[in-house]
């Protein structure tokens, strides 16, 4: 069985079809998907979806690229995590390639999401975009290793996934790792130790090969783990078994057998 890490169920391309992606995802022996945050408006629909199965879950949290719309408080995150079924803070962090500096307002709302998740002891969902100096040094000054989590839909070099790890991150990959130009990444996805790694669509967007260019959903975080197991060599059962008790370890949550 497979775990989505990372989907944004509550966008408009599949929120209209939450029983397909279900349905579809229990073909694919996709067991279960983490329904990301992204702005506050969006969470009640983001917790919303995630209870109305027993196999979804949700983060709270405002997406670095998120501009005019409502800015989180530490103790707004922190009353929002109290939902059993929210099982991180993010998605959060640094993105510097679509906006320009000044950004501190960006790594002041990265700072409050670290905060909130040492506060109510729940693992970090990061988002870096050509910004990963930045990402780690905040995540240092303000302790993010004492709750740990995830580096989502990683891009970056192995030494910054070296970084992260040595704060107590784990690796995500999505379908870019499945694209033919991403060579780099394909060697560092091989390297990232066994118990570090996750897998995630990051759906509807980044479709993995062969379905690159169309919509993406849950269904299709298989071909992210059989282009890592056949990377590294290995049979992608082992690769499905190891992603998928890292997510329930990672997340601290109790496995559900449906
Ligand atoms: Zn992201
Ligand atoms: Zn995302």
């Amino acid at each position: 069985m497979f775990v989505d890490s990372h989907c944004h169920l509550s966008f408009p391309e599949l929120a209209g079809d939450i029983a397909g992606v279900l349905a579809r995802m229990k073909v694919a022996r996709v067991e279960a998907a983490l329904n990301v945050c992204t702005t506050l408006d969006e969470f009640p629909q983001v917790l919303t979806t995630a209870a109305s199965a027993p196999n979804l879950y949700a983060s709270v949290g405002v997406h670095p690229d998120s501009t005019g719309t409502q800015e989180p408080a530490v103790d707004g995150l922190t009353r929002l995590a109290e939902h059993p079924k929210v099982v991180a803070i993010g998605e959060t962090g640094l993105d510097y390639y679509r906006l320009q500096e000044p950004l501190e307002w960006q790594r002041e709302r990265f700072r409050v999401h670290i905060r909130a998740a040492r506060d109510c002891r729940k693992p970090l969902i990061v988002h870096t975009r050509s910004a990963a100096d930045d990402t780690l040094r905040v995540m240092r000054e303000e302790g993010a290793d004492r709750v740990g989590g995830v580096m989502h839909c990683f891009t970056e070099t192995a030494a910054v996934a070296r970084q992260a790890m040595d704060l107590g991150f784990s690796i995500s990959f999505s379908g870019i790792v499945t694209f033919k130009n991403a060579r780099e990444l394909q060697a560092t996805a091989a390297s990232i130790p066994l118990d570090r790694l996750l897998i995630e669509t990051d759906s509807p967007y980044l479709a993995p090969v062969p379905h690159r260019g169309r919509q993406n959903e849950p269904a299709f975080v298989p071909h992210v783990a059989r282009k890592i197991a056949e990377l590294r060599g290995v049979d992608v059962e082992e690769l499905a078994l190891a992603t998928t008790n890292n997510f329930y370890r990672i997340f601290n949550i109790l496995r559900v057998v449906y």
